[in-house]
């Protein structure tokens, strides 16, 4: 008999046609299913004529009970499954903890990959980049979310954002603010859903996009062109900062060269130079 496992399951993001034949009967065969919402999984158990093995609801407020019960459960040689409501949990979704806490007291844990709506978006983009950043759900207001947005300004990765429907505009404009209204963006809606649409353009005109918002949407934001090398006088100014507040030559030179990713003996030779 294989112990018992946790079971990292995905579930539809709009379409049931998409919950795999090894979810189906995975969903099935385990003896509990922490689940986001008791409601929405009971709906896709019933849909699926499975019967209700039993669940613990692992949600924000929860999870540390969660953890509990799912260790109970693998501990008495119960498998156990985790979903959320839609994808893949653990993406933008709850249940870290739940894995984390299977994997510390020595459970197997394996995925069940299912639908996850990041992975389609990118797919769909048609953007070559092999290099990506998931920045999920941008912080909501305030500080948190001006400082999050003035770290992306450096961002040349291809993005990926989640978004909700009455926040689809702002964000988009907030994007196209710190990335450049140049820089190309699909905006992806209700994939594998009746209303799925794709918009694809610059993020300087994604608003269109956005002006009936209903749905849930994801942002993919393609590569940004790298910043141009620096030049050695870049150099010399960072030098003579650094030394202005403090920092030997050496460690000027070796702070420079990392923050501009050049090499270390370039840095140290024009800081001699100029100290001459
Ligand atoms: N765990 C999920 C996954 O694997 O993608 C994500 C859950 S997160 C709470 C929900 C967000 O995912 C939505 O607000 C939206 O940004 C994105 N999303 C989920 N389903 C989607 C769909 N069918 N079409 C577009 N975006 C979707």
């Amino acid at each position: 008999m294989t112990a018992a496992q946790l079971l990292v399951v995905g579930t539809p993001i709009g379409n049931l046609g998409d919950l795999s034949p090894r979810a189906q009967q995975v969903l099935g065969e385990v003896g509990l299913i922490a689940c986001e919402d008791t409601r929405r999984t009971g709906s896709l158990l019933a849909k699926m004529g499975i019967d209700n093995p039993g669940m613990v609801v692992v949600n924000e407020h929860t999870e540390t009970r969660a953890v509990e019960a799912v260790i109970a459960a693998l501990m008495v040689g119960k498998s156990v499954a985790l979903v959320s409501d839609a994808g893949m949990p653990a993406i933008s979704d709850p249940g870290a903890r739940i894995v984390a806490a299977a994997a510390s007291a020595g459970h197997e844990v394996v995925a069940v990959p299912g639908p996850t709506a990041v992975s389609s978006a990118i797919a769909l983009s048609g953007f070559t980049a092999t290099r990506w950043g998931f920045e999920g759900f941008l912080p909501r207001k305030g500080s948190d979310r001006s400082r999050h947005l003035a770290l992306l300004a450096e961002e040349t990765r291809m993005l990926v954002f989640y978004e909700a429907p009455h926040r689809i505009e702002r964000t988009l404009e907030d994007l196209a603010g710190v990335l450049g209204r140049s820089r190309r963006c699909i905006v992806a809606r209700e994939l594998t859903k009746m209303h799925e649409s794709v918009w694809r353009g610059l993020l300087g005109d994604a608003a269109v996009a956005a002006s009936e918002p209903r749905g849930e949407y994801v942002i993919v934001v393609d590569q940004g062109e790298p910043p141009p090398p620096a030049t050695d006088d870049d150099l010399a100014k960072a030098v003579a900062s650094a030394q202005a507040r403090g920092l030997s030559t050496r460690d000027a030179a070796s702070e420079v060269a990392t923050a501009f990713g050049v090499g270390r003996r370039r840095v140290y030779e024009l800081a001699n130079s100029s100290d001459r």
